[in-house]
């Protein structure tokens, strides 16, 4: 069934593989997939039953890939309350809400690492739902006492009963392999270890250790035994990334305070850094988290732009996370900014967001990039993004969003 062709017209191409924009290009799209991307010269005609969209001079890049997100939490006290004060009919509106939001603002793909089930995925695939598509942690695995660990000092354990958990302990290699085996079970495409501490959890800081190298490793081991996962690690504190990486995680999650030697060990392994810069920019939202997160977040701040920076300068692959639910949803690309302030070029942020995400997802075959054969996932930004970073940050210049040739947003006049 081919329903003719869609044509998006005068436009300057940003494709996320990371090559030099093409100034009058033209994007094809027919069942879902890109015919054709590149200059208008070499492009095919319309035939008749085609339909032509002139994006009137505007910058046409792929969907973007948030690598990082938590669409189940809406602020970082929710991490802790949500599980015990909202019935979990309530809580999948609230995602779903939030989901539509992240559509919005032009992410068409997003990896979320813990609070969000299976049933999201399900239901975005069968348009029951509007919100990027999703690849899924489902829950954190921490030892007792680390970062997935919500017992309160009263001895209340916050994520111990009720349907919003987050939460999964394991305190040995043994246990750890069962956690793998359990996420899985329930239809995990990533596992998410705690290599440290946190900003949010109750009881511990980013400089303390989290899941040992041998258990991370197991786990490793366990998702290769079953088609193979990557290992996405919570990781803040310089002993704990360390040990992620040699444990066999894929990306570091945050990495703020990466040490040389960290720097040298994912070089060799080829591990990503998702820095989740936007985490930082905070402050308007103290009221909604604990003092001891806001105390640990004020502390962190500088020795992590410096650190991060020095990563990104040796050359580590960086892909973009924004760590939302902790960071507000809905203006992800609000990193891309922050990222240039670590030293990616504009370009290279975009392609952080892009390309090296979808890398990561294990999904570059798919989305990521403008070019034949991929999903036709597009994003319209007002503007030069390479000339202001900061347009695409803004949700009112994200004017046009087709996810798998669906036009999801459209809001030119
Ligand atoms: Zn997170």
């Amino acid at each position: 069934m081919t329903a003719g062709r869609t044509f998006y017209r005068n436009a300057t191409l940003i494709d996320g593989t990371g090559a030099a924009p093409v100034a009058d290009a033209v994007v094809t799209a027919a069942d879902g997939v890109i015919g054709y991307a590149g200059p208008a010269a070499g492009a095919p005609a319309p035939a008749p039953g085609d339909t032509v969209h002139d994006l009137g001079g505007r910058t046409l890049l792929p969907g973007f890939i948030d690598a990082h997100v938590h669409f189940g939490i809406g602020d970082s006290r929710q991490i802790l309350f949500n599980n015990v004060e909202i019935p979990r009919s309530l809580h999948a509106f609230e995602t779903a809400e939030r989901m539509r939001r992240t559509l919005e603002a032009g992410v068409t793909t997003a990896r979320d690492l813990g609070g969000t089930d299976a049933g999201f995925r399900t239901a975005q695939q069968r348009g029951l739902l509007s919100g990027p598509r999703l690849s899924l942690a489902l829950r954190l695995v921490s030892h007792t006492g680390g970062h997935a660990d919500f017992t309160l000092p009263t001895g209340v354990d916050l994520h111990a009963c009720g349907g919003n958990s987050i939460s999964e302990i394991a305190d040995s290699v043994q246990e750890a392999r069962v956690a793998a085996r359990r996420l899985m079970r329930d239809g995990a495409d990533v596992i998410k270890v705690c290599a440290t501490g946190g900003v949010s959890s109750p009881s511990d800081t980013p400089d303390d250790e989290g899941l040992t190298v041998e258990e991370i490793a197991a786990m490793a081991a366990e998702a290769a035994r079953h088609g193979g996962r990557p290992i996405a690690a919570h990781a803040q504190g310089a002993a704990g990334i360390r040990n992620a990486v040699r444990g066999g995680a894929a990306s570091i999650e945050h990495g703020y305070l990466v040490d040389d030697e960290g720097i040298d060990l994912m070089l060799e392994h080829g591990a990503y850094l998702v820095p989740t810069l936007a985490t930082f920019d905070f402050e308007d939202r103290v009221h909604l988290m604990t003092e001891k997160a806001v105390r640990t977040k004020r502390a962190l701040a500088e020795r992590t732009f410096e650190r991060v920076s020095e990563a990104v300068r040796r050359g580590v692959k960086v892909a973009m996370g924004t760590d939302a639910g902790i960071s507000p949803h809905g203006r992800n690309l609000a990193e891309l900014g922050h990222l240039t302030r670590v030293g990616l070029s504009p370009m290279e942020a975009i392609t952080a967001a892009t390309r090296n995400a979808a890398e990561l997802l294990g999904l570059a075959d798919r989305v990521g990039t403008v070019r034949a054969g991929m999903l036709a996932d597009l994003v319209v930004c007002e503007g030069d993004p390479l000339a202001d970073i900061a347009l695409p940050a803004d949700p009112d210049n994200i004017v046009l969003v087709v996810q798998g040739g669906r036009t999801v947003k459209d809001t030119w006049g």
